[in-house]
């Protein structure tokens, strides 16, 4: 769906602005729906990964380890996992030059001839089409619309057919021997294929999960949501896995703890919800979404499935190894239950999603009257303080006097502990408002008064407060305000 909100507009170039996110290789003019993150979104982003990966690596009750696989996988992984039959898009042929489209591509380099509004207008019926997958109505919307092939120039065109959504390439030194593979659609498969090495060095013992962040690419064909849907991403996926027959309990369990977890991140109970998958992957026998209300409509942020005994299954029978788990528990019958296959339930959230729906929320333009009857505004990140990229402005009121050396010697306490930034140029007033707009949540300015006093003034970003406080306070106070 085209976005044409102002205010999400204005988070885009806001995230350009103040170093957060930028166009891929944009002195080229950058690649579509691929983005790069500057000095303050690979904080905020690295933030986030490291909230979620302590979440359930550290602090659940549950056994849960954290592993790191390639992403570069034996090609038998994905005929394994489905995703070589399955993972694809819409794809369409001239019958005269014999030249393959992908069905957006075609109708995107049409919209880009026509008129800003009615591009717009055919994107969109493009989009509602290609989500329902109604290849015929797609097809007759490139007939309507009389597109051409750039070759044949003409308009005979075959039914409209499937397109993979993986990416690939070739491993390997010499072209003619090399191996197709692929870049990962998904993480999960990274876990699954070493369930057993897991398993095993870990004396694991079920119920337990396996976490891992890392990139996942999709050749995706509707890509124009800014870092909501992009062709390279970064997934946070969790597999649990359960004794058969439990599932139905752990995936509520799942569904309840992710969204408290969101909720616990800052995000407000309202902007979220549950959304049922009504039609299944023909692995789940149950999946939900959670889902945000994005300034572009609600959704998808994160999803909850019940995989069942799938893909374990699958690498057993493409593998030929068997991958199964021995249960010492005793059964009803007062014997160990012994082998059977996992179930699996699974949590998977976009890191970029999960960015972009920090940066919505906290992304404020604030106005008011001053006390002198004169206006004022500024733009604000409200960054949840345990997240934002910088945690302490220090400032010095002056470049002299010896104030900047104050402002060092403060630093120096506090730098080992969080993210400082330094800066002695400009108004204070002209200083704190780069610090709101990069979410800062605290500044320190060191005055004259500190050197008499050694106080210094604290002030806060939500509410522009101040107040006075002993510089020796300044580290356990931040400490305190961002666990
Ligand atoms: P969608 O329906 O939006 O395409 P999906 O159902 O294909 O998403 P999953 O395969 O369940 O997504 O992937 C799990 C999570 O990975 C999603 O909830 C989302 O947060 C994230 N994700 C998936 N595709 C992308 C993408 N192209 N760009 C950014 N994040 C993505």
């Amino acid at each position: 769906m085209v976005n044409n909100t102002q205010q999400f507009q204005d988070i885009i170039s806001h995230c350009k602005e103040y170093g957060f996110i930028f166009p891929s290789s944009e002195i080229y003019d950058g690649l579509a729906a691929v983005y790069d993150y500057g000095q303050m979104g690979a904080q905020l982003k690295k933030n986030l990964r490291d909230a979620w990966w302590k979440f359930m690596t550290q602090l659940q009750e549950n056994n849960i380890v954290g592993i790191d696989a390639a992403i570069f996988m034996h090609p038998t992984t994905w005929k394994a996992s489905g995703h070589v039959d399955n993972f694809s898009d819409p794809m369409i042929d001239n019958k005269d030059s014999k030249k393959r489209y992908r069905v957006d591509h075609l109708l995107e380099a049409h919209a880009d001839t026509l008129s800003e509004t009615e591009g717009k207008l055919l994107l969109e019926e493009m989009d509602n089409l290609l989500l329902n997958n109604n290849y015929e109505g797609l097809k007759k919307l490139i007939e309507k619309n009389k597109i051409v092939c750039a070759v044949s120039k003409t308009c005979n065109w075959t039914e409209i057919r499937q397109f993979n959504l993986m990416f690939s390439t070739k491993i390997g030194s010499v072209a003619d021997d090399a191996d197709l593979i692929y870049l990962r659609p998904e993480t999960a498969q990274g876990i699954f294929v070493n369930f057993l090495n897991v398993q095993k060095t870990g004396r694991m013992k079920i119920p337990f999960g396996i976490a891992q962040t890392g990139k996942a690419f999709r050749n995706e064909i509707v890509a124009r949501q800014f870092i909501f849907r992009m062709r390279e991403f970064e997934q946070m996926e969790m597999q649990f896995f359960i004794k058969p027959g439990t599932q139905m309990e752990w995936y509520a369990y799942w569904k309840a703890e992710r969204k408290k977890w969101l909720e616990e991140l800052g995000i407000p109970a309202e902007k979220l919800r549950y959304h049922n998958h009504v039609k299944l992957a023909h692995y789940a026998d149950a999946a939900v979404d959670i889902e945000f209300e994005f300034p572009f409509g609600w959704k998808e942020l994160e999803g909850i499935h019940s995989r069942t005994d799938y893909d374990l299954k699958q690498h057993q029978e493409f593998s030929r190894k068997k991958i199964q788990y021995f249960d010492n528990d005793l059964g009803p019958d007062g014997k160990p239950i012994g082998n059977y296959t996992p179930y699996v339930v699974e949590t998977s959230i976009g890191l970029d999603r999960l960015f972009l729906t920090v940066i919505s929320l906290a992304y404020r333009e604030e106005k008011w009257t001053k006390e002198d009857g004169t206006e004022d505004s500024r733009v604000v990140m409200k960054i949840p303080a345990a997240l934002a990229p910088v945690k302490l402005a220090v400032l010095p009121l002056l470049k002299k006097d010896g104030l900047p050396e104050l402002a060092r010697e403060l630093l120096k306490v506090c730098k080992p502990h969080f993210h400082c930034f330094y800066e002695e140029k400009d108004a204070i007033g002209k200083r704190y408002r780069r610090m709101d707009a990069i979410g800062t949540p605290f500044c320190v300015t060191i005055d004259h008064q500190t050197k008499e006093d050694n106080t210094v003034t604290i002030r806060y970003r939500d509410d522009m407060r101040q107040e006075r406080i002993p510089m020796s306070a300044v580290k356990d106070k931040i400490l305190q305000l961002i666990s």
